[in-house]
């Protein structure tokens, strides 16, 4: 089988290439790509020579925001997203984690003041040895970013 093959061609769209295997499922879910119209193909567990395996997420007719951008970065900080118009990759770029998140996940302090007030939730982000930190800029306080993905 050739590469060609799992990598069916869409003809406009976003292919999310490059995701740690066991990560793809996550980016489903965060970004709500099943509640969506979009037509989906996911590759799970693919080889990989860069990361061994490999998930890989093909949207047709879908291009990402900046918010959805900055929160895949968190799952997949190594993932590439290829940009197809007219079945040509018109644009590719590397994730890279962002320095803030607004709005894009509650605060796991539930005395944070973000949970009382209509204010949106705002965190700095700083890579911390193989885990992202937040620190939520209202209560002050820290977290992994797999306590703060849990959470809605
Ligand atoms: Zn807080």
């Amino acid at each position: 089988m050739s590469n060609k093959l799992q990598v069916e061609a869409i003809c406009q769209g976003t292919v999310i290439d490059h995701i740690p295997a066991g990560q793809g499922v996550k980016i489903l879910d965060r970004l709500h790509l099943l509640n969506s119209e979009a037509r989906i193909t996911v590759g799970f567990n693919l080889p990989s020579k860069a990361l061994g395996f490999k998930d890989i997420i093909k949207v047709e007719g879908r291009m990402f925001t900046e918010q959805e951008a900055n929160e895949l970065a968190l799952f997949a900080p190594s993932a590439t997203i290829n940009v197809i118009d007219d079945y040509r990759v018109v644009d590719k770029f590397t994730m890279a984690i962002p320095k803030t998140l607004r709005a894009a996940f509650a605060c796991p302090n539930s005395n944070c003041i973000t949970h009382n007030e209509p204010v949106e939730s705002y965190f700095y982000l700083r890579q911390k040895s193989n885990d992202i930190q937040l620190k939520c800029h209202y209560c002050e306080k820290s977290f992994s970013k797999e306590i703060v993905a849990e959470l809605r």
